[in-house]
């Protein structure tokens, strides 16, 4: 007998409320044209709605509960719009690593603005992700500053999300001169020497203030500093970090799912067991992911979580082509206005958030052939 238990997309524990499903569907479209108001307003909306807490400690000033809610809220909101759950991601790494580092007065000084939405966080660490895999340098180096105190930065972020203004904080990862190992900084917007580029033209996702920073003899102190040694602080980080971007597949894969069972017609006798399956390989990479992450499986086993990654980038493939299929030619009408095309886009994206699917498949192979 086929299972049928996941047949909203509304899992069973619903974080949002039906007025914050709303605000987001009125706003989808807004969000991933980069038109509007909603750009600027939807981290502070996460954030009046109690979003951004889950996961996060009550001594924190979060919400309590488990490393899951954080992912979960994040596939949620991802199930109305990416835009706005790539945004969130942005903050809510943020607010992990704040959480995480030994710099107790950084914390202090960033975290309730942060939470409150006032303040926007972002994570510059792309860079350093492929610098670990061996695929690129550290682009942004620190030259000890003369006479102590200090290094200054320079160097640039290709592409960083959730780069509001007025004022954000972005974790960025710095080489040094002297042959230390690199470090994690939290540079702030309001730092001499810093640029932000205009909003980077992209084919969907525009409202999420996705820009390049350039620094130029940025001046920085250990107060900035969200670890000085990046090799010890971004295994600890890297579950969270990554589980919480997986939450953009799964609430895209539940999404195109729903959309696909709500047309489930005449060609229900070939579509309905692939659809079945792919809910239920779904659910069951989620089940395992967050009990990974809260279990920290994938501090010493970080293959398991990008075997992960991989399996629900597959789900959201096959998820997508069940919501293409189900609708025929009504998917390719401009008229249709159901949201298909936004995340066809939005489904572009998943392969190539580093880490990217081509780079997670590399590191799976060198780890075998290392096993081997
Ligand atoms: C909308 C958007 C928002 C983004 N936001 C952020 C952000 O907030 N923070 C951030 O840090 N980054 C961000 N990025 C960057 C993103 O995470 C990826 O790093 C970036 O898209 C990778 O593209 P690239 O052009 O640098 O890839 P390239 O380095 O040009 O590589 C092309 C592809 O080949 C793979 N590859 C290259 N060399 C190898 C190799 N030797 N072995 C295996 N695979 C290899 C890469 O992983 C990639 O998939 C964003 C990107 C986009 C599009």
């Amino acid at each position: 007998m086929v299972t049928r238990k996941m047949t909203s997309h509304i899992p069973d524990f619903p974080l949002l409320t039906g007025a914050n499903r709303q605000w987001l569907d009125a706003r989808a479209q807004a969000l991933d044209a980069g038109n509007g108001e909603a750009t600027a307003a939807v981290v502070p909306y996460l954030a009046e709605a109690g979003l951004l807490g889950h996961g996060l400690a009550d001594a924190l000033g979060g919400q309590g509960g488990r490393a899951g809610d954080a992912i979960e809220a994040i596939a949620q909101v991802a199930t109305h719009s990416m835009s706005a759950a790539f945004a969130f991601w942005g903050q809510r790494v943020l607010i992990e690593m704040l959480a995480n580092t030994g710099n107790a007065a950084l914390r202090e000084r960033w975290l309730p603005a942060l939470l409150a939405g006032e303040a926007a966080g972002a994570s510059g660490l792309s860079n350093i992700m492929k610098f670990l895999s061996g695929l690129e340098a550290l682009n942004i180096r620190a030259t000890a500053r003369e006479g102590g105190g200090g290094w200054l930065l320079n160097g640039s972020v290709p592409w960083c999300t959730n780069l509001r203004g007025p004022r954000f904080l972005a974790a960025i990862a710095v080489a040094r001169d002297d042959g230390a190992p690199p470090m994690i900084v939290a540079l702030p917007s309001d730092r001499p020497g810093l640029e932000r580029s205009p909003d980077l033209e992209l084919i969907a996702l525009r409202g999420t203030n996705t820009a390049a920073l350039q620094l130029k003899d940025v001046a920085i102190t250990e107060d900035d500093l969200l670890a000085e040694r990046a090799g010890g602080f971004l295994p600890r980080v890297r579950p969270a970090f990554l589980g919480m971007q997986c939450g953009l597949s799964i609430g895209l894969a539940r999404a195109a799912c729903a959309q696909a069972a709500s047309r489930m017609g005449q060609g229900g006798h070939v579509l309905q067991q692939p659809l079945d399956d792919t809910r239920s390989h779904l659910e069951q990479a989620v089940a395992a992911l967050k009990a990974g992450v809260e279990a920290g499986d994938f501090v010493e086993a970080p293959e398991r979580l990008f075997a992960l990654r991989l399996a629900l980038h597959d789900c959201v493939q096959q998820a997508m082509q069940l919501e293409l299929q189900t609708a025929g030619g009504r998917a390719y009408s401009l008229d249709a206005d159901d949201g298909f095309a936004r995340r066809w886009r939005e489904s572009a994206f998943i392969p190539i958030v580093t880490p990217s699917v081509i780079q997670l498949r590399a590191e799976l192979q060198k780890l075998q052939k290392l096993g081997a």
